[in-house]
């Protein structure tokens, strides 16, 4: 059922990210948990989750995809073994942008890649036909990097200079909090339950994204966003119901929260 058993020999059980922490034990070699749920906005305890899943005995892996950006991690501070993530949400890389891994140094020496490649080699110019893998976290490379990708993605990350993260996650906060007020406001007059937030209120439970499910058949929820996206307001749909609207705290303005949340009722309507 799993591919993932395929390479590993493990037995792969999924169970809530909430509940990794608890259901890890002395048979768990690692847990891969999400840091913010991609479906529900949710943001799930790092620092908690990392502890117990170390107090098992077990390493775990974060995907950093929807908080990387957006929020403090603090990979170093909490211990955390291992993470992934894409660079083109919340740091702007743009499509196509590169994939990143963070191994913890100690673990560094011992880390062996799935997929190592000649960039991945500790004298790639060699060519040699043995692979000796790159010291550090060089040996987490694959193959030729995509230049004009990392191009893009290293100007994106100059935006980043001077930042500091946790003004980005006040603004984040404050930027979804207004989304759904305002979506409160206009909405209330099609109809109660029409649209109900998903993501947590609790800001130490949200990420920088707000899931609304959008109630009702005839016009479901993927026709809903398609009008928005021809109206100019981007988000995206998940089945079955859910419009997922991302907030990338460097450039999205409150303006941009209050029109969103005006032609999702206009379109309602
Ligand atoms: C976007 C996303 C990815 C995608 O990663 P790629 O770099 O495109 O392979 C992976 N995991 C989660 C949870 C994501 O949201």
């Amino acid at each position: 059922m799993y591919k993932k058993q395929r390479l590993t020999g493990c037995r792969v059980r999924a169970v809530p990210a909430g509940e990794v922490g608890a259901a890890a034990g002395p048979r768990t070699a690692v847990a891969l948990v999400n840091h913010v749920d991609y479906r529900t906005g949710r943001l799930h305890d790092l620092p908690g989750t990392t502890a117990a899943v170390h107090a098992a005995g077990a390493r775990v892996v974060w995907d950093l995809c929807h908080s990387a950006g957006a929020l403090p991690v603090g990979l170093d501070e909490h211990g955390v073994d291992l993470a992934v993530g894409c660079t083109y949400k919340y740091l702007n890389g743009g499509p196509g942008a590169p994939a990143f891994l963070h191994v913890r140094r100690d673990l560094q020496p011992r880390f062996d890649s799935p997929l190592p490649g000649w960039h991945s080699h500790a004298d790639p110019f060699a060519l040699v036909p043995d692979h000796r893998p790159a010291d550090g976290v060089a040996r987490g490379r694959v193959g030729t990097p995509e230049i004009l990708s990392l191009l893009a993605l290293d100007a994106a990350l100059d935006v980043w200079d001077g930042v500091e993260i946790a003004a980005v996650r006040e603004k984040s906060l404050a930027l979804t909090d207004f989304f759904l007020r305002c979506v409160e406001a206009y909405t209330a007059s099609v109809g109660k339950g029409r649209v109900e937030a998903v993501t947590p209120q609790a800001h130490a439970e949200r990420g920088s994204q707000m899931s609304l499910t959008c109630a009702g058949a005839d016009a479901g929820g993927d026709v809903v966003m398609a009008e928005l996206v021809r109206r100019g307001v981007v988000g995206d749909f998940r089945p079955p119901d859910v419009l997922r609207f991302g907030f990338a705290p460097l450039y999205t303005r409150f303006a941009d929260a209050e029109r969103a949340a005006r032609v999702l009722a206009d379109v309602l309507a």
